[in-house]
């Protein structure tokens, strides 16, 4: 057996050094020696402060109990950072491992990368590349990223997922795809994150060699031990380990969709690939790119030249549809005007399909902003008349609830008239062409990711259908499957529609 390394390692610090050794002194001294400690996320919060909570280690007066190494941010850092941004000892046992890289340490294999966005990930993604391309690469020990991974939460069993778990977010959008991606290159034995102020263990997932992963999100350093922010592990390195792994309880395949292919190519080639190839890849990724394997073409009502009309997926009524553009674009200020004028001919249609059933359409778009993913969609809302009347007003009233402020624009004023610049929205236009305009900025709260349609749930006297996934066909015993439902619903639409159905009148007319 080969002796096992102990390590610490610690989420965003956040210039808590002293909070932070208070903790890991006693606990080196008791339960150690541990051979380093690793500090992932936010190293120094705000930069002047920090600088003033390091100055007593940077003057020699108190020192890091043991050596102590944290993963750089691309923010702004403290001047006792100037020229270190690519690593180096900042103060006796305090060491800046840089943005991303590998290193040996206490002879664990560390593989570290600071990206806070998807253009930064997949720089370092091509940088790191190299480590798993070397010969004979079986993994690293441990992978640090401030980010979680993209689809961490994939590939669980049912009710595995704590359901405090990051309440606010749709844990669909937390992390970065280049990472999941990292993750699966790099195949890292223990992959630590920070930055999302949760601590989460995910159950082991197998590698293709057989070892189990952990993936564990740490929370910051606190004062309070409410969430844990640190955590004591002893490893054998992987250089040393042998045998037929022994698969722990619970394990999951693999969450991450790659498969890490060995080629020889020229870097600079592969570059440019990947520049050339990123739209290809988002639309690869996308719901509502055509030639993505996540389409789903059973939901498509209707197709025109620029634009289509799906069914909504868990449709919050009964011929709720969603009108998109064909090619990716992220709000409708990107449209092109052939685009908006088949978005508008598609709208206008539904307005009539909808006033021919006694019913009334809301409309409505948003845009967060925060993903090269989001591919603009309008949401088309057949309500009772009655019901619609009452939405301007429901929009408002729920809005102050979670601080949202609606600019209230008159009928057929164009969106690009109101946003000079593009910006995170919410746009709303009401049955009687009045439109509601929400700057997610104006907000300093986060934006309830599904607010348009808890609004709309909830006009309806059914708050509890504001979840899509209880939308869903129900299924019965020998009925039809989901997608056989999908594809009834979608046959139906077509035909009330296909009176109005641009696509369908132009031909005849
Ligand atoms: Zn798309």
């Amino acid at each position: 057996m080969a002796t096992a390394t102990k390590i610490l390692v610690a989420g965003d610090v956040r210039g808590q050094y002293d909070t932070l050794y208070a903790r890991v002194g006693p606990i080196h001294e008791k339960k150690g020696p541990f051979s380093c400690l690793l500090c992932i996320g936010d190293f120094f919060g705000e930069p002047d402060a920090a600088q003033l909570a390091l100055a007593p280690y940077l003057s020699g007066e108190r020192s890091a109990p043991l050596p102590t190494y944290f993963v750089a941010s691309s923010g702004l850092m403290p001047a006792c950072m100037d020229g270190k941004g690519g690593g180096g000892e900042i103060a006796a046992n305090l060491t800046c491992l840089g943005q991303a890289g590998t290193r040996e340490i206490a002879g664990l294999q560390l593989a570290y990368a600071s990206a806070a966005d998807e253009e930064q990930a997949s720089e370092q993604l091509l940088a790191l590349r190299s480590a798993a391309d070397a010969p004979g690469f079986r993994g690293v020990d441990v992978l640090l990223t401030h980010a979680w991974p993209r689809g961490a939460f994939r590939r669980l069993p049912e009710g595995a997922l704590p359901a405090e778990l990051l309440p606010d977010r749709d844990l669909d959008t937390v992390g970065l795809e280049r990472l999941a991606e990292l993750a699966a290159l790099l195949r890292p034995r223990h992959h630590f994150v920070a930055t999302e102020g949760q601590f989460y263990a995910r159950p082991p997932y197998r590698l293709p060699d057989g070892h189990g992963a952990k993936l564990l999100a740490m929370a910051a350093v606190a004062a309070d031990k409410k969430q844990r922010w640190l955590y004591a592990l002893a490893l054998a390195p992987l250089s040393a380990t042998g045998g037929r792994p022994v698969e722990a309880e619970g394990t999951t395949d693999c969450p991450y969709p790659y498969e890490h292919v060995k080629d020889v190519k020229d870097e600079r080639k592969r570059k440019r690939e990947r520049v050339k190839d990123a739209r290809d890849w988002v639309a690869q990724k996308c719901w509502f790119c055509m030639s993505s394997p996540n389409f789903e073409a059973r939901l498509v009502g209707s197709i025109n030249e620029e634009a289509y009309v799906s069914m909504a997926k868990g449709p919050l009524v009964s011929h709720h549809a969603l009108v998109i553009p064909i090619t990716h674009k992220s709000h409708s200020l990107e449209l092109t005007e052939a685009e908006s004028l088949e978005m508008r001919a598609y709208v206008s249609a539904l307005r009539a399909s909808c006033a021919a059933r006694g019913e009334a359409l809301i409309l409505f778009e948003r845009y967060m902003g925060n993903s090269q993913f989001e591919h603009m969609h309008l949401q088309a809302v057949p309500l009772p008349v009655d019901r619609a009347e009452l939405a301007k007003a429901t929009f408002e009233q729920e809005g102050a609830k979670h601080g949202i402020r609606f600019e209230v624009l008159p009928a057929d004023t164009p969106l690009s008239s109101t946003l000079a610049q593009p910006e995170p929205f919410l746009h709303v236009e009401l049955p009687s062409g009045e439109r509601l305009l929400h700057r997610l900025r104006s907000n300093e709260k986060k934006h309830p990711l599904q607010f348009g349609r808890e609004v709309l749930a909830r006009l309806l006297g059914q708050p509890r259908r504001a979840d899509w996934k209880v939308c869903l066909p129900a299924l019965a015993p020998g009925g039809p499957t989901i997608d056989e439902a999908e594809q009834q619903t979608t046959d139906a639409f077509k035909a009330d529609f296909a009176p109005f159905d641009p696509t369908l009148v132009d031909g005849v007319s």
